[in-house]
């Protein structure tokens, strides 16, 4: 007899469907159709829940990515201790102390403050070597970055740091999924940011600007790299724009998370009686109530109770009482012929039914982001990859 999974794990899984990962980035760069643009992938908190080290191993050997991008050293490191080889920028900078890391694990970092330059700058010095770096301007996002107006004195302040290379410029949109004056006002910041650079000497490879919306939104905010996140992940339909209605027209990419689980228990449940915690849903009439082990604790949020529905043999069966922290309660007397051990989707698709991570986001009143960011690392991650199997 052949298990699916080890021995007795509990059947709650997020699949990783590795070839449309590979896929929708291809689907980008078809649609962006420019040969000489870079493409890095962000794969920053654990590839928004998907993976960092698969997914990057992946796109490595047969994504065609040019850079990998993460938040922190350690998400850097993890990928190095993976033998990833691509350039990885660190898009947080790093802290004091891990100047020696960055060094050692060939890491680029993102520079906004001159203390953290300089540590990096005496480290490089005492290995001997030039360290590149990225410098982070701030053009309207306010979070971190060289502010605009004070870029003269910190490129300035640069130049005294002879063990460091201005490699790359870099700003972040603050509204690429909304407002186009403000995302326009910020290329020409940035624009002007680089003239500045210029002007004191500095000759920097990249230039980049555009996460997944700017990418596809404002070809003129291209420079000549993008850093692509949530669209490789498929993760694309909770913008502003699309939201309003008049959304670019985008390249076809599809969602890499799905997230399963198995009936664990039924049972007939009289008219009057309540379901779960607070007891804050009362039966109407006599009904099947299924419960499915997963809850808060592995990312299926709170917020969804009685509010979200999950697909049970081909049909929508909702969320019935409070999600709790193992436990979800759900209402499946409309599904034919339910038994304990059925397939429960929660994110995904079946019998052409779709539960999408925009539709979960939106009963949140958040993101698909944070929707597939939030999946705990409790949920055991099974990897897909048709291309491999084929
Ligand atoms: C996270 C991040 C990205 C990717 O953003 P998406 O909207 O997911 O494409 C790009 N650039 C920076 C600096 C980031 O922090």
């Amino acid at each position: 007899m052949r298990f699916a999974f080890c021995l007795m794990t509990r059947p709650t899984w997020a699949e990783i469907h590795l070839d449309r990962l590979a896929c929708n980035l291809q689907s980008v760069k078809n649609y962006v159709g420019d040969k000489y643009l870079k493409f890095m992938a962000v794969v920053k908190a654990n590839a928004y829940g998907h993976c960092a080290v698969e997914c990057a191993r992946k796109l490595e050997t047969d994504g065609g990515v040019d850079w990998f991008g993460v938040a922190l050293p350690e998400e850097g490191i993890e990928l190095r201790e993976a033998k990833i080889q691509k350039p990885i920028l660190c898009l947080g900078s790093f802290w004091e102390g891990q100047e020696q890391q960055i060094l050692q694990f060939n890491l680029t970092p993102t520079i906004f403050r001159l203390e953290i330059a300089e540590a990096l700058d005496f480290a490089a010095r005492e290995r001997g070597i030039i360290a590149d770096v990225h410098i982070k301007i701030d053009t309207g996002m306010n979070r971190v970055g060289v502010r605009f107006d004070e870029i003269k004195e910190f490129a300035e302040g640069l130049r005294r740091f002879k063990n460091l290379k201005v490699d790359g410029l870099m700003t972040h949109f603050a509204a690429a999924d909304g407002n186009e004056q403000f995302t326009n006002l910020q290329i020409e910041k940035f624009n002007e940011a680089v003239e500045i650079f210029h002007e004191k000497g500095f000759r920097p490879t990249f230039l980049d600007l555009a996460n997944s919306h700017g990418t596809i939104g404002f070809p003129q905010g291209r420079g000549n790299m993008v850093r692509l996140g949530g669209i490789i992940y498929g993760l694309w339909w909770d913008s502003e724009k699309i939201k309003a209605g008049n959304a670019p027209q985008a390249p076809k990419v599809l969602p890499v998370m799905t997230l399963h689980t198995k009936i664990a228990f039924l049972k007939n449940v009289p008219k009057g009686e309540s379901l779960g915690y607070s007891r804050s849903f009362t039966l109407e009439k006599d009904s099947l109530i299924a419960t499915i082990p997963i809850g808060y604790e592995d990312g299926y949020s709170r917020g969804l109770s009685n509010r979200g529905r999950v697909l049970v043999n081909g049909i929508y069966a909702p969320v019935v009482g409070r999600v709790s922290m193992d436990w979800t309660i759900i209402d499946v007397s409309e599904v034919p012929e339910i038994k304990i051990g059925d397939e429960v989707v929660l994110i995904g698709e079946q019998g052409g039914l779709r539960i999408s991570a925009e539709e979960v986001a939106q009963h949140l009143e958040t993101i698909s982001l944070e929707v597939t960011c939030g999946i705990n690392r409790r949920v055991k991650r099974v990897f897909k990859d048709q291309q491999k199997n084929a």
